[in-house]
């Protein structure tokens, strides 16, 4: 077991695949959580109820990542709460796939806002309160775009390698402060962000969606398989802990052998 109990865990984006992997995760290893991300309110209840059911206490904040005053909020909300931010894990994301000359220019702005810009915000009022404690883990989710790229997903790749760049600045910013800051770069990781491209990626290409699957996503995978949102979620548990202290500024691959290649 991951020593985080007691810890204030803040996942971005978590009331869907990665993101709600990872909150409960956390939550199976005691830390609290806050919960974050759009989505039915049935549903983000229900996901709330089974985290506070390990016997943990889940804040719900739905803070748009496109809004620095919303995030603001939602990190001084989590402080007031529990009193202490621990571990930051920037993970809110979408995408949009298209030809740069036909890619527009809101969809370009949304997804440098919420997969770079909101990392930013998160950080620059979380890291206060981890410098005081002495002891912080933030743990940004890139994407093996954010080590190479594929066509037609320009924004998304450049938001992605820009998170990659952040997390080695702020990395050594406060190394050391006990905090550590790296990047966790999974290859396809079957979530509603991956099943809504397949379409998307179809009609760009011309093929059809099988050949997306077996042609276009687990082609760079070697071992012919997706990435499992609970080897993600363990990943990101590994660098909450003591034996993790020195792994920071990194960015590390959980790709099926895609970037060996
Ligand atoms: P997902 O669509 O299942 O989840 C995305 C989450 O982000 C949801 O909770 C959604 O509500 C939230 N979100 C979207 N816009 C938001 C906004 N403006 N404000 C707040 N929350 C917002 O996707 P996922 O696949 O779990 O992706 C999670 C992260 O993992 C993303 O950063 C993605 O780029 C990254 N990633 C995914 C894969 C993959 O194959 N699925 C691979 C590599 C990296």
């Amino acid at each position: 077991m991951t020593d985080i109990k007691g810890k204030t865990a803040i996942i971005t984006g978590s009331t869907s695949g990665i993101g709600l992997g990872i909150a409960k995760a956390m939550a199976d290893n005691g830390a609290n959580i806050v919960l974050n991300g759009f989505g039915d309110d049935t549903n983000i209840k229900t996901s709330c109820q089974e985290i506070e059911s390990k016997g943990v206490t889940c804040l719900y904040n739905g803070a748009d990542m496109t809004k620095p005053q919303e995030i603001e909020a939602l990190i001084s909300e989590a402080h007031t709460k529990f009193g202490s931010i621990d571990i930051l894990v920037n993970n809110a994301g979408i995408q949009h796939v298209s030809p740069i000359d036909e890619f527009p220019p809101e969809k370009w702005d949304a997804i440098i806002a919420i997969n770079l810009v909101s990392a930013f915000h998160t950080i620059r009022h979380s890291l206060p309160h981890m410098k005081k404690q002495g002891w912080g883990r933030v743990i940004n989710i890139a994407s093996t775009h954010g080590l190479v790229a594929s066509p037609f997903k320009s924004a998304y790749v450049a938001a992605k390698h820009g998170i990659v760049g952040m997390t080695k600045s702020v990395a050594l910013e406060v190394a050391e402060q006990g905090i550590t800051v790296n990047s966790i770069c999974p290859g396809y990781v079957k979530t509603p962000l991956v099943e809504n491209q397949i379409a998307d990626t179809a009609k760009a290409r011309g093929i059809t969606e099988e050949e997306v699957i077996n042609d276009v996503l687990l082609a760079a995978q070697w071992t012919k398989d997706f990435v499992s949102i609970e080897q993600v979620a363990a990943f990101a548990l590994f660098l909450c802990t003591a034996n993790a202290s020195n792994i920071t500024g990194a960015a590390l691959a959980i790709d099926g052998g895609w970037t060996a290649a």
